[in-house]
């Protein structure tokens, strides 16, 4: 590793695939313009955009709110979803409420309690895979709570290792209509109860917005959640890390080969969205995903 920046100061940051030290301040703009480039060059938000936050408190939303902010002050807000999960959640909302304060931004709390009856910890003491009521519980949540705050976009902290391993485990599950979601602004779904995710991280790795917050002074909390269990995401997680330990660029590969693919598929997933018959929210089926589970609690 070349202990220099092109620049001639000190090294804090090497990016192996691409042979390049950075110094402080050369590592800051190149992590701020990546994330320019790619809600420039994926449109991801719009001058007249009103902007809701996925806010958790880890390092990528933390990071996500923090640059938002620099550009679209004024713009945005940030919803923190209270799952419910003792020793762990409210360490998570206080560093999301803490960082909301500093910047001045307006903040939701909702929490699963209040809107489903359930906490994730009494989900989790039943059901053996409580992270798929967690994630789907989360998506209608943020996309309920985002439209009726009135946002254009619903931005979230997707980085470039989540979304490689997304990519992955889709092809492991030979689920085509997902792996066809993936990207940093899928467009997919054109319905005014349907708030578009952008994911303006996309092209940014952990390690890199790890360095970030740490260099910027931005508090994140950082414990992994009790209920993380042993899912095939962690195993991909586990995967792809040696890979790229390995093959210095495999995240960014996989990433990319995703990016020149998917125009040349030429299957249609686009399509009108149906609403749910139990709570109106919408959903691809006649009675949504969370309204399925939270039947099974
Ligand atoms: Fe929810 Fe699972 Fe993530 Fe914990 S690990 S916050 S239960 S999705
Ligand atoms: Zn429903």
């Amino acid at each position: 590793m070349s202990k220099f920046c092109e620049c001639g100061k000190p090294s804090v940051f090497y990016k192996k695939y691409e042979g390049k030290a950075y110094c402080k301040s050369c590592f800051v703009k190149q992590v701020e313009n990546n994330f320019k480039k790619t809600i420039g060059k994926d449109g991801l938000i719009e001058k007249n955009d009103k902007i809701a936050v996925a806010l958790s408190g880890g390092k990528d939303s933390c990071l996500l709110i923090y640059l938002l902010n620099k550009i679209f002050r004024n713009k945005l807000f940030a919803i923190i979803v209270d799952e419910g999960i003792r020793g762990y959640r409210e360490k998570g909302i206080e560093a999301g409420r803490n960082l909301c304060e500093e910047l001045g931004i307006k903040y939701k709390i909702v929490s699963f309690k209040d809107s489903f009856s359930h906490t994730m910890d009494e989900i989790a003491s039943e059901k053996q895979r409580p992270c798929t009521y967690c994630g789907v519980f989360k998506r209608y949540l943020l996309n309920k709570e985002a439209r009726v705050e009135g946002a254009t976009k619903l931005a979230v902290g997707i980085n470039l290792d989540d979304e490689a391993e997304s990519i992955i485990m889709n092809i492991i599950r030979g689920d085509i209509d997902r792996f066809l979601k993936l990207g940093s602004y899928p467009m997919l779904i054109d319905d005014k109860m349907f708030v578009p995710r952008i994911k303006p991280l996309r092209n940014l790795s952990g390690e890199e917005i790890m360095l970030y917050d740490k260099l910027k002074g931005i508090k994140f909390y950082s414990r992994v959640c009790p209920h993380a269990t042993d899912s095939i995401r962690l195993r991909v997680r586990k995967i792809i890390s040696e890979l790229e330990a390995k093959y210095p660029g495999t995240k960014y590969q996989i990433v990319r080969f995703y990016d020149r693919l998917k125009p040349l598929i030429k299957i249609n997933v686009t399509g009108k969205m149906k609403y749910c018959k139990k709570c109106g929210e919408p959903s691809s089926r006649e009675i949504c995903k969370a309204c399925e589970l939270l039947d099974k609690l």
